[in-house]
């Protein structure tokens, strides 16, 4: 335990402290696990971890070193893991009742790379039940609380993702991103949260969620870390047939090159006048937002009003475009082909006992709603028409970035909210207002700490975000703004 820094906790640092030989990977794993037991209890980041698994692992790489052969830069670094990302032997629920059972059968393609780089796989995170949720309230085994503040939440859907860096519980963790689940909870944490460009993670093994939207990517404490998770993790996969076919991506050259450059200057930044309209956001977010501005000016770029029409269809968009996606996707789980049965008089009475007592509340909207606008004498007036919609929010981001290198929004309307705050679920909807379009449009972003809420202390998320493929781009603008504007690092949970 002595010799981990839990304050300083990330992929590089750690990377380092082992090349330097400060400890073995095994004691870094082992102090992990001796946090985690001490300080999850009042977090519940995590659902379960395999101790086991984690440490043979990590023997494993120690075994490599000692014989002088790591594989990457990263061998012995510990990733924590969403549970709907797949680790072989693991749990695989989705935080759902459902697939509590299930044990995961083969490795996801992301968990693939990074094993085969070193990284270990550490442990599954909670979330909101198959990833539907913006407060991770949604887990059918309880909810995780923000370690910035345990009387609210972490955001979702990877609220397990983020609380665990930022409590310090592990060096970065993967989540999912749908329609904002790795920015908005990232931003909540005060965490660095990517939503890659689509296709350029691999989504095997991935538990589908809506197909045309969901993006494995990295939450990580600093820019550089989340960095090194995407390039470890990206490239193409001949087992998705949505995975573009490029080689994976080098950002953390870009990312490294800032401490001799500065990207930002000449840069044009584009404000969409749409996410900033009137009382869509809180006091405490525009003023970081101002000062987000100003600090970029200052660092050369030329920051200029743009627009993007077709903003304010993007959650009606959203709404039909991934429930019909997720209605089909979760029709598998029935208990027959997948999932727990519980047994009927009949089958049809086995199907509505498995699936009316496996999947929550939340799920079941979603399957109504997907399933209603699917459904023959709506499909045109409800799906076809947002798939249209949505080509057109395509175009509105293809437009402004003739005249833009990057973008700059707010990444929520407020700071974290308490537990319980956001009952009503069209409210809910209504705070993924600003990372929605990107997931219907295709490109990349990413949230960065950009500053704090006068009024709670919080950190406040800033939203950049880049053309397809130009994560290079954004993650060097986001590695300028944390190392010359604002960077945020709370202190390890409990201590
Ligand atoms: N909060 C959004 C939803 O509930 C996004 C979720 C996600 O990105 N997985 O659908």
């Amino acid at each position: 335990m002595a010799n981990v820094d839990f304050a300083t906790l990330g992929v590089v640092s750690c990377a380092e402290a082992l090349a330097q030989k400060k400890y073995s990977s095994r004691e870094l794993v082992s102090a992990m696990l001796e946090n985690i037991r001490r300080s999850d209890g009042r977090i519940h980041a995590f659902l379960n971890v395999d101790e086991n698994a984690a440490l043979a692992a990590a023997d494993a790489s120690d075994a490599r070193r000692a014989a002088g052969a790591p594989l990457s830069d990263f061998d012995g670094v510990p990733i924590g893991v969403k549970d709907n990302i797949s680790v072989e032997g693991e749990t695989l629920s989705c935080a759902g009742k459902i697939l509590a059972p299930v044990r995961s059968p083969y490795d996801a393609t992301a968990i693939t790379r990074l094993k085969s780089q070193g990284f270990i796989p550490f442990g599954r995170l909670n979330m909101d039940e198959f990833a539907m949720g913006s407060s991770c309230e949604n887990s059918a085994f309880g909810p995780t609380a923000n370690p910035l503040d345990v009387g609210r939440v972490p955001g979702g859907s990877s609220g397990g993702s983020a609380a665990a860096v930022a409590a310090k519980f592990v060096p970065a963790a993967l989540g999912s991103d749908t329609g904002g689940s790795i920015r908005q909870p990232a931003a909540f944490c005060g965490a660095v949260g990517l939503k890659p460009t689509y296709g350029r993670v691999s989504r095997s093994g991935l538990v589908a969620f809506a197909s045309s939207l969901d993006q494995i990517g990295p939450l990580a404490p600093c820019v550089e870390d989340a960095a090194a998770v995407f390039d470890a993790i990206s490239g193409h996969d001949p087992l998705d047939c949505t995975s573009l076919e490029l080689p994976g991506a080098k950002t953390l050259a870009a990312v490294r090159a800032v401490a001799r450059t500065n990207p930002l200057s000449g840069m044009k930044i584009g404000l969409p006048g749409e996410y900033f309209g009137a009382g869509g956001i809180s006091s405490g977010v525009a003023k970081v937002m101002d000062d987000a501005v100003a600090a970029l000016r200052k660092l050369g770029a030329d920051v200029v009003e743009v627009s993007l029409p077709h903003t304010e269809y993007a959650v009606a968009v959203y709404y039909i475009v991934a429930t019909a996606e997720a209605s089909a996707n979760l029709a598998r789980f029935d208990g027959i082909r997948y999932g727990d049965r519980k047994k009927g008089a009949d089958l049809v009475d086995t199907y509505f006992k498995s699936r009316g007592e496996g999947f929550g509340a939340e799920v079941k909207r979603r399957i109504l709603l997907g399933t209603y606008v699917l459904s023959s004498g709506y499909y045109d007036a409800y799906y076809l028409k947002a798939q249209k919609v949505r080509t057109l929010i395509r175009r509105d981001f293809e437009e402004v970035f003739r005249k833009c290198d990057l973008l700059l929004t707010p990444v929520t309307p407020d700071v974290a909210f308490r537990f319980g705050e956001k009952s009503d679920p069209l409210q809910m909807y209504l705070s993924d207002i600003f990372t929605i379009a990107l997931n219907l449009a295709g490109n990349c972003g990413v949230s960065i700490p950009g500053g704090v809420d006068a009024e709670t202390d919080l950190p406040v998320g800033i939203q950049l975000i880049a053309p397809d493929l130009a994560e290079d781009r954004l993650l060097a603008a986001a590695a300028a703004y944390e190392k010359n504007v604002f960077s945020f690092r709370p202190a390890p949970f409990g201590c």
